[in-house]
């Protein structure tokens, strides 16, 4: 049977890892994302934050109420004297997970995540380890009895299958569950015993079969939120930023350029006599100039910028840290290697309107947009084809 669960294990996990590089959202970075969150794009380590703290909240309300039904089969079943230190103890971990619900936020960074499961996860350990030095003397004397002791000694399986709630990576999901698996080693080293059947060992297999179960659950759970996050912040056609996650991340990407006294650039480029490719090859032939310039402009920006499509045949590009002149060498770097030919031959052209925060005094992301998006008509307006920037 173990081996079968193992063998199960690796066939789903194979089976997702196929299922990502059969699909038309594969990406090769999508494996290192699997390993750890390090090199997340900000708005999708921020979607993944906010899903894991939705789910920290949600199970922390779930738990303060279950964690007080289960006090009855406690008094009917247990000496009243354990049973009252137990329901004491009960009453201790829902209030610990009501603070825990009512102190999680939606939005936070990658530290306070880990302090929120690691909080989630202190609750159910300390409740478990109490519930054992209480239980130590406590026989399964009835039916009744050994239901409950039962119940005790499934707490750390419970905690560990929860690992496959959140979206977590192969790191994070071992980091969590080596403490569940070393308190188990523990429990048994100390002779504190367990109240599964089987005994202590064969408690502490079950666990570590568990584990690898959870890792598989976090980590499909983990691809197959990544790739709907990416969907949901791309446009399909170009792959660029969609015009809602560009918004987003000019507002952030303003907030830190404030902050820091930092440079921060941005360019409104907008392709010239595009809806003559349309009138003349069709719509199709358009969409294909369309993402293939996308894949240009894309390929002459470096780690850190970014490209978002804010209209039909417009892109707007946020250049971090760089003042206006260093984005515009960029910017001239990729109009000299184009952005692809036109179906009836010719190169595509763009003309490109850029500001800069501080030298165009922006205080905020909006204007900054609009100020490159009209130099970007002024640069029609001299013939197209050319970049316009701050003077
Ligand atoms: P200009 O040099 O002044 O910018 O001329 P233009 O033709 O590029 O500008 P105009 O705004 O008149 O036309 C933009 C065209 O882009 C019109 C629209 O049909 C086309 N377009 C917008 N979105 C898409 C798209 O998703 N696919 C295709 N194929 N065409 C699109
Ligand atoms: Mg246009
Ligand atoms: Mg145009």
């Amino acid at each position: 049977m173990t081996r079968n669960t193992a063998s199960l294990s690796w066939s789903l996990l194979r089976g997702q890892l196929l299922h990502w590089l059969l699909s038309d959202d594969y990406r090769p970075e999508y494996l290192a994302y699997l390993l750890s969150p390090r090199a997340y794009p900000t708005l999708m380590a921020g979607r993944r934050n906010q899903l894991i703290l939705t789910r920290v909240r949600a199970l922390s309300l779930m738990f303060a109420a279950l964690t007080l039904l289960w006090i009855p089969l406690d008094l009917a079943a247990l000496p009243l004297r354990v049973a009252g230190s137990l329901s004491l103890s009960r009453g201790c971990a829902s209030v610990a997970f009501l603070l825990l619900a009512a102190s999680t936020r939606r939005e936070s960074s990658l530290p306070r995540v880990y302090a929120s499961l690691a909080a989630f996860y202190a609750v159910p350990t300390a409740f478990y380890f109490v519930s054992l030095l209480l239980l130590r003397e406590v026989g399964a004397d009835s039916p009744l009895a050994a239901v409950a002791l039962h119940a005790y000694g499934i707490v750390p399986v419970v905690a560990m299958a929860g690992l496959g709630v959140f979206p977590l990576t192969i790191l994070e999901t071992s980091v969590f569950a080596a403490p569940i698996i070393l308190g188990e080693w523990f429990t048994l080293h100390l002779h504190l015993g367990t109240f599964l059947p089987g005994g202590a060992a064969d408690a502490l297999w079950l666990l570590i079969l568990m584990a690898g179960v959870a890792l598989v659950v976090a980590v499909s759970q983990l691809g197959f939120a990544l790739a709907l996050v990416s969907q949901s912040l791309h446009d399909p056609l170009t792959g660029c930023y969609s015009r809602a996650s560009i918004e987003e991340l000019l507002q952030l990407h303003f907030q830190v350029s404030v902050r820091f006294g930092s440079p921060l650039a941005v360019a409104f480029i907008d392709l010239d006599a595009f809806k003559s490719i349309n009138d003349e090859h069709g719509h199709e032939a358009g969409d294909r100039v369309l993402a293939a310039a996308a894949r240009s402009i894309r390929a002459a920006l470096r780690a850190g910028e970014c490209i978002g499509r804010w209209g039909g045949e417009e892109f707007v590009v946020v250049f971090p840290g760089k003042p206006a002149a260093a984005a515009m060498q960029c910017l001239r770097g990729m109009r000299a290697r184009g952005l692809g030919r036109r179906p009836g031959g010719g190169p595509v052209t763009g003309t490109v309107g850029v500001a800069e925060r501080t030298a165009d005094a922006c205080s905020a992301w909006e204007a900054l947009v609009r100020i490159a998006d009209q130099r970007m008509y002024v640069g029609k307006s001299a013939g197209r084809d050319c970049i316009v920037g701050p003077d």
